[in-house]
């Protein structure tokens, strides 16, 4: 409900403090020693302190076994090596949670582990800010990791890929709220302009189409929004069910955005499509949902194995 409501009004914000405050904090409080528990969450929480999650690599998003970073132990400490390609808050991060190998021939779902990386370690070197379609105000870089110590997460490796599907699941809420707080931006941008913008004497409004494009927009912000919360409701409960419906809830939600931008910028016509227009942002912005931290294409095939599973 937070997330929605940030979204709404900056959703760039909302990824940033996202990726700082569920991913990494998160991260540090689902799996962390409570050493690290201590010394991390509430310094993230608090603002002192700004996280980064890396998981993904140039040519490993969907299919992240494919990740060439690979962490090495020496005495105490971890050493990794390689390269993070798109990572929200690289840029301004103080500690990172880097997702890497530990042991590649043990495969992907036993040879990854997470390590927490300050950004003052040697050999560590962030890219210049990436530009994007959208999302523009959310600071992203590349994060190079050249025999950087690190520390691992929680006192046992080998669980990394299991516990980056159980944040991708949760997270996949997250990213619902962002896209239901996008789409109720532009659907009260589209309502109120429809009140006051005047066409053959008319307000736009009372044009079926127009009226028609607002109810659709309505009713499906109001299927995500619903969606996302019982799917966090479920999570809450540990439903076995919840990472079924945390999937359900991205896929619908960040699908409806995108439709929702559409038909907003319809009834905006002209003036939505100049630079600097309120729907502009929200058209750009609301691409990323079905594209980020498991695409439409995955959530589909989670859903379906999943759904093909149960009724065996
Ligand atoms: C703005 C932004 C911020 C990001 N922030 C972060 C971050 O903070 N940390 C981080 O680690 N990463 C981050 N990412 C990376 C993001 O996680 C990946 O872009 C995402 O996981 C998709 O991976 P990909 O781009 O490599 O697509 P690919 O994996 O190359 O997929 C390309 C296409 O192939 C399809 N496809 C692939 N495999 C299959 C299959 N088996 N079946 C059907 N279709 C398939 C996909 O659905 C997609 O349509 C960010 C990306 C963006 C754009």
């Amino acid at each position: 409900m937070a997330g929605e409501e940030i979204a709404r009004a900056c959703p760039s914000t909302y990824l940033s403090s996202r990726a700082s405050a569920f991913f990494c904090a998160g991260a540090i409080k689902l799996f962390g020693s409570k050493e690290q528990q201590d010394q991390y969450i509430n310094a993230i929480l608090n603002g002192d302190k700004v996280g980064a999650f890396a998981y993904s690599e140039e040519q490993a998003g969907t299919d992240i076994a494919g990740i060439t970073t690979v962490a090495k132990k020496e005495g105490n400490k971890w050493i990794l090596n390689g390269k993070k390609d798109i990572v929200v808050n690289a840029p301004i991060a103080d500690v990172f949670v880097v997702l890497a190998y530990s042991d590649k021939n043990a495969g992907k779902d036993k040879g990854m582990s997470m390590f927490i990386l300050d950004k003052s370690a040697s050999g560590m070197s962030i890219g210049t800010p990436i530009e994007t379609l959208g999302l523009r105000g959310c600071p992203i870089a590349s994060v190079l990791m050249n025999g950087c110590a690190a520390e691992l997460l929680g006192k046992e490796p080998g669980k990394g890929h299991e516990e980056l599907e159980k944040l991708l699941s949760i997270g996949a809420i997250g990213i619902a709220a962002l896209c239901v707080g996008i789409g109720r931006a532009c659907m009260e941008g589209a309502n109120a302009y429809a009140k006051t913008r005047m066409a053959f004497g008319k307000r736009i409004g009372v044009f079926q189409d127009v009226g028609f494009r607002l109810a659709d927009m309505f009713t499906y912000n109001d299927l995500g929004r619903m969606l996302a919360l019982r799917a966090a409701w479920g999570i809450n409960q540990s439903e076995k069910n919840a990472p079924l419906l945390s999937a359900c809830a991205k896929l619908f939600a960040s699908e409806a955005v995108t439709k929702i931008v559409n038909w907003g910028m319809q009834i905006f016509a002209g003036h939505g499509y100049l630079s600097g227009s309120d729907i502009e942002r929200y058209y750009r912005d609301a691409k990323f949902g079905e594209i980020c931290e498991g695409t439409s294409e995955m959530q589909r095939a989670f859903i379906s194995k999943y759904d093909l599973e149960r009724m065996a």
